[in-house]
């Protein structure tokens, strides 16, 4: 049977609809709606977000700045300028853009945003508030997920539940979320590199939430071993989930954005366009095609978790700024 597929898009759009009208009530109040990044020098990958975090604030309302700190700035410096913004009542909402340059601290920069003020989410102030059960703000990537599961999977209770990947900022918290706020709860593993046997975990799933970017990891080595000179054989970018790992009641949500070539040519370089370039696709980590010929629901990649991840930039800020 076909999967419904989980339109992260149109979810995203009704989440900000709700947020224009939330920042035009609070706007009438006289307050603010203001998310400041910052960035240090300067980053062509962090350039493309922060002009999308740019035209979705305005596209709600919230006021957007961007803060362009010259690439020589020292620790003190950063963290004397997320202090001011910090004591900046007209500031709702913070986000400190990565990478920084190599000779920072990128772990003490975080930690220098007011908890109150991280509309990422990922202070651990925020991630032990998550840990205890408490309504804080959460991280913007693991909501989106938990979000769209819902959307799909309303009840969880006593369902079985895999996560592959345990990263602070995606796999754990989407572990904490599926404990702490749904109530009641699913059985909650997680999956992640050393795991024997991924399959027999995520078959016999209700959910599986997928966050690993496997692929573009066996892309990025192959790179470098090439450019090392090694003589290695062409990478298997297979999907890390493919159908026959999923049950037919499975409802999957895709986190992973990986960038990968779309094909590979016999000698395993990536297959190029009429000028020349390698062709380029951003994949989940999960074989969509086939697996949403099989499970119940499922998310695509792109179009799934990634728009919803904005929106939930876009809420955690509206929130900061209700206080
Ligand atoms: P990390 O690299 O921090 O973590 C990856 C996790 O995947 C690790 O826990 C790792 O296990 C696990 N893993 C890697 N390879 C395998 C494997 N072969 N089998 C099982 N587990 C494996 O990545 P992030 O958590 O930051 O991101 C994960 C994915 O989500 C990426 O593709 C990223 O691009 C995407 N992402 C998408 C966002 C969105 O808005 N849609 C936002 C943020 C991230 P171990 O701990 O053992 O090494």
């Amino acid at each position: 049977m076909a999967a419904r597929i989980i339109n992260g898009q149109d979810y995203a759009e009704r989440i900000k609809q709700g947020l224009t009208e939330q920042v035009a009530e609070l706007q009438s109040a006289g307050r603010t709606v203001h998310l400041v990044a910052v960035q240090v020098g300067q980053n062509l990958a962090s350039q493309v977000y922060t002009n999308m975090q740019a035209r979705n604030c305005e596209s709600v309302g919230i006021r957007y700045q961007l803060l362009d700190l010259p690439e020589t700035t020292g620790q003190p410096e950063l963290a004397e300028e997320l202090s001011r913004l910090n004591r900046d009542g007209r500031v709702s909402g913070i986000i400190l853009q990565m990478p920084l340059p190599p000779h920072l601290d990128a772990q003490a920069a975080q930690l220098a945003i007011d908890p109150d003020k991280d509309v990422e989410g990922i202070h651990p102030m925020n991630l032990g508030r998550l840990f205890s059960g408490g309504e804080g703000l959460a991280p913007c990537t693991a909501q989106a997920a938990y979000e769209l599961l819902l959307e799909a999977c309303p009840d969880l209770g006593g369902k079985q539940a895999v996560i592959v990947g345990r990263s602070d900022i995606v796999g754990k918290p989407i572990a904490l979320l599926l404990l702490q706020r749904s109530r009641p709860s699913p059985t909650v593993t997680i999956c992640h590199s050393h795991t024997r046997d991924l399959a027999q975990h995520t078959r016999k799933a209700d959910i599986v939430i997928v966050a690993t970017g496997a692929s573009q990891l066996t892309w990025q080595r192959h790179r470098a071993a090439v450019a090392a000179g090694k003589k290695v054989p062409p990478p298997n970018l297979r999907p890390l989930v493919t159908a026959d790992m999923l049950g037919e009641q499975a409802v999957v949500i895709d986190v992973a954005t990986n960038r990968i070539p779309k094909g590979l040519d016999a000698g395993g370089q990536p297959l190029k366009d009429d000028q020349g370039k390698a062709i380029m696709i951003t994949a989940g980590d999960v074989e969509f095609e086939a697996a949403s010929r099989k499970v119940a629901a499922i998310t695509p990649v792109p179009g799934g978790v990634g728009p919803v991840t904005v929106a939930m930039l876009l809420r955690n800020t509206v929130r900061c700024a209700m206080g």
